[in-house]
């Protein structure tokens, strides 16, 4: 067992305190681990009555937090506790595929009386947080809202074991599937290569690959095996170069629009699966998709800004294989600059009534998408990472970049300051994470062994 896990498994007992602040948090550089990247400081100064914890995992292939729940129950229980006491909390929610019954049964039965656990579907996408937060509470966060509007905060399992660690954040947990040798979970320092951590794997099993990092829906395709693991790659995904989701990632916008222009017949299939309009919200994307013909109304515009790129529209729902999500994102940053906003009453909100018919089975998604072969369990293994270089970027967090506190030639051990947000901007401090010589970057610091 590593080194960094041996410290989950063996109870905290080795310097942890059993209660936080987002002070401390901000020392330590916690950072959502979901994806998001959202700073843990800023996130827990609120005070609401319910934390759930996250652990829905709905991207096909992943399983890190499912793998740490069943691995690392009491560090995990631990910073869940910290959390609500933070943020003044009375009672603990974790949100947990329903299929997972061991994993279930087993949290239940050490899990404080404050803290319970509700099964999910096995549906996509359970994890956007405001799915998440009306599946357990009933409850509709307002369009453009926080989880904080409707009395309850959100966190990744990671993040909440971080918070138990009490330590900077210089490592990752996530996992590496598809065209692999044996698609594993892995704890990786910050800062190695996705290569590492494909080698880590098994390697790649076929010659020509393309890699998504994040998952396969809300995926960003990765140009070489270069990039770094930061604090917020939860998955690496490799698939054939030849595979359509590859393809699909790869393909020039100005192509998806042409195509999209000509051959969207308005069957609004896309807005009848979009999650986010059977919660209520008003985004429809088939109206956003007339925009590629006619120049866009307000209200089809200020409603992209509500669509939560979950690609659920593209990926599965248009029989014509356009890219409705992207015409939304591209949309965006025009009803932004118009200063467009929801002017409904939030109050006014209610989910679709066919909403819970209409949630789409993971099986089927991974269907779709041409995964079936490379379906599989993501097991946690013990794996020793000694690199000689890591690089670890100053932005890898929701917010601005973290400046440099060191300089060229510094010599630094894991867990040493690397970088911490300019005065008063969001952001996240940085940390080593292997022992060596600091070279300092434009956009990242390396540290050579
Ligand atoms: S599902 Fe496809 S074809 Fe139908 S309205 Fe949406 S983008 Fe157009
Ligand atoms: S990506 Fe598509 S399905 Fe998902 S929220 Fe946006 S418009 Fe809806």
């Amino acid at each position: 067992m590593t080194e960094y896990a041996e410290t989950l498994s063996v109870g905290l007992a080795g310097g942890a305190h059993h209660h936080s602040s987002p002070e401390r948090l901000e020392e330590l550089g916690v950072v959502g681990a979901g994806g998001g990247g959202f700073p843990a400081a800023a996130k827990f100064k609120t005070k609401v009555s319910m934390v759930i914890a996250n652990a829905a995992e709905c991207e096909p292939l992943l399983h890190k937090d499912k793998e740490l729940l069943q691995h690392f129950s009491e560090p995990f229980l631990l910073g869940m506790q910290m959390t609500m006491e933070m943020v003044g909390a009375s009672e603990g929610v974790v949100g947990i595929k329903e299929k997972y019954h061991d994993i279930i049964g087993a949290l239940e039965s050490v899990a404080p009386s404050r803290i319970r656990v509700v099964p999910l579907p096995d549906c996509y996408p359970a994890g956007d947080e405001f799915i998440l937060v009306h599946l357990v509470t009933g409850r509709v966060i307002p369009p453009g809202g926080l989880p904080k509007d409707v009395d309850t905060v959100v966190s990744n399992v990671e993040t909440l074991i971080n918070i138990a660690l009490d330590r900077p954040v210089t490592h990752k947990y996530l996992t590496v599937a598809g065209a692999v040798a044996n698609p594993v979970t892995l704890c990786v320092p910050v800062g190695i290569t996705i290569g590492e951590a494909i080698e880590a794997a098994g390697g790649a099993t076929v010659d020509d690959i393309g890699i998504l990092i994040g998952g396969v829906m809300m995926a960003k395709p990765a140009p070489s095996l270069d990039i770094p693991v930061t604090k917020t790659t939860g998955g690496i995904i490799v698939l054939p170069a030849s595979h359509s989701l590859i393809q699909r990632h790869n393909a020039p916008l100005i192509q998806v629009n042409r195509i999209g222009r000509s051959a969207c017949d308005q069957c609004r299939f896309c807005t009848e699966f979009c999650p986010r309009f059977l919660l209520g919200h008003p985004i429809q994307p088939h109206r956003a998709m007339q925009s590629l013909g006619f120049a866009m109304g307000a209200d089809p515009m200020v409603a992209t800004l509500y669509c939560c790129e979950c690609n659920l529209c593209t990926m599965y729902a248009c029989p014509e294989d356009l890219d409705p999500k992207n015409v939304c994102v591209q949309a965006k940053p025009l009803a932004r600059e118009r200063g467009l906003v929801f002017k409904g009453d939030p109050a006014s909100i209610t989910p679709h009534p066919m909403a819970e018919f209409r949630r789409v089975p993971m099986r089927r998604l991974i269907a779709k998408l041409g995964l079936g072969e490379f379906n599989n369990a993501g097991p946690l293994i013990d794996h020793t990472f000694s690199p000689r270089k890591v690089n670890l970027l100053l932005k890898q967090h929701a917010g601005g970049p973290a400046a440099p506190v060191v300089k060229c030639g510094d010599r630094v051990r894991v867990g040493d300051l690397l970088a911490m947000p300019p005065q008063g901007q969001l952001g996240a401090r940085i940390h080593a994470s292997i022992d060596g010589v600091v070279t300092v970057h434009s956009d990242s610091v390396t540290i050579e062994a």
